[in-house]
């Protein structure tokens, strides 16, 4: 099987080819990624509108760049699995209108696949992994811990209740001065910083259901700043430190409860049982030590893909579709139509008015 993938949910465009031969060997036959970065920055964030022309820009050239780093035309690939939500409403159309359109023209079968299905499925191309198994998705927008039982078959343990971890990171610069994207600032400040100067608030901890919430951090953030302003670069240091510390002990809590969650209700896999964690904190060491310290505490594998793989791509995208087509699930009729939000579980639309 091989798959084209293309991603445009956010500020990354994106297409790749990815294929898995008759033994079950799976290879990345091509990857590119062009993200807006430079475009968004001036506007301390993603601007929908720029994103969304952007990705008109470059798609068409960034897919023959694929398909011909992949060394294949548009007929070898056996399907086109294209980002059709949650994300950014007009980047998703400019994906998906191109992914249908390249679909008709060459009469392949059509994916539209939850951005969030890539990146919870990605651990499966680079490590083989087996099901079931957790991961926790911590991006600029999503913060979701997520028991993923099979293809299709995904759990929502866990949801941010107000800000993303990835966000809360980027406001958390933004009140201190330092420029967009916030979290590699944040950890790069923190390193000369005391985490012990600031107590600042591990919102949700000891709570038994699995949710996060970070905005009453950013506001304790903000108030901090406001208090000592103006601020010396020790005391931004300070902050940074005392931020990720407020961070790693929360996760420890959340997370901790988690592991032992899957624990109980999978007492018995052939496998030691497995953490998996993607998106752009990911990069985050403060965080990842937490983790990996974590699973070593209830003897759980942690996995982390490699960083171009955990931030957005179109990798995942296909590698989705891959997985899709390869147990047999239907394509998509040609008239699916893209999804703001599209929570990956079918029980998560009760939750949603809370969070997202
Ligand atoms: P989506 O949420 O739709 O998957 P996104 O573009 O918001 O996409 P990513 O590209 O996966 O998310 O990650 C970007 C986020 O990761 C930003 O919020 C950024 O601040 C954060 N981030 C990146 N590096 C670090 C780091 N070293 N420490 C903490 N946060 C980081
Ligand atoms: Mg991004
Ligand atoms: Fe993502």
């Amino acid at each position: 099987l091989r798959i084209l993938g293309i991603e445009t949910s956010c500020d990354e465009t994106a297409a790749a080819v990815v294929e898995r031969d008759a033994d079950g060997r799976s290879k990345v036959l091509s990857d590119v990624v062009l993200s807006q970065l430079d475009e968004h920055s001036a506007y301390g964030g993603v601007v929908p509108e720029i994103a969304a022309r952007a990705h008109v820009e470059a798609l068409d050239t960034l897919i023959d760049e694929a398909l011909q780093r992949a060394g294949v035309s548009v007929r070898d690939v056996d399907a086109i699995a294209v980002t059709s939500g949650p994300g950014l409403i007009g980047g998703l159309l400019v994906g998906l209108m191109t992914g249908k359109a390249i679909a008709k023209a060459a009469g392949k079968p059509l994916y539209a696949v939850n951005h969030l299905e890539g990146h919870a499925l990605t651990a499966r191309l680079t490590d083989g992994l087996s099901f079931p198994y957790l991961m926790l998705l911590v991006s600029g927008g999503h913060t979701q811990l997520i028991l993923v039982r099979g293809i299709g078959q995904y759990e929502r343990w866990g949801t941010t209740i107000d800000d993303a971890l990835g966000e809360a990171f980027d406001k958390t610069a933004k009140l201190l001065g330092l420029p967009y994207p916030g979290g590699p600032q944040v950890e790069e400040a923190a390193k000369k910083g005391n985490p012990d100067r600031f107590d600042f608030p591990r919102p949700l901890v000891g709570e038994k259901r699995l949710d996060f919430s970070f905005s009453g951090l950013k506001t304790a953030v903000r108030q901090t700043a406001a208090d000592i302003a103006p601020l010396t670069e020790q005391d931004v240091a300070d902050v940074c430190a005392s931020f990720q510390r407020a961070i790693s002990r929360t996760l420890k809590d959340r997370i901790g409860r988690g592991l032992q969650r899957f624990s109980a209700e999978f007492p018995h896999l052939d496998e030691e049982p497995a953490l998996v964690v993607a998106g752009g904190v990911a990069a985050n060491l403060e965080v990842r030590a937490t983790l990996q310290a974590l699973c070593d505490k209830y003897a759980f594998r942690f996995i982390a893909p490699p960083l171009r793989l955990c931030t957005d791509n179109a990798v995942m995208i296909a590698w989705a579709g891959l997985e899709r087509m390869a147990t047999g699930v239907a394509p998509d009729d040609l008239d699916v139509q893209p999804r703001s939000r599209w929570p990956l579980d079918s029980n998560a639309e009760a939750l949603i008015s809370y969070g997202k």
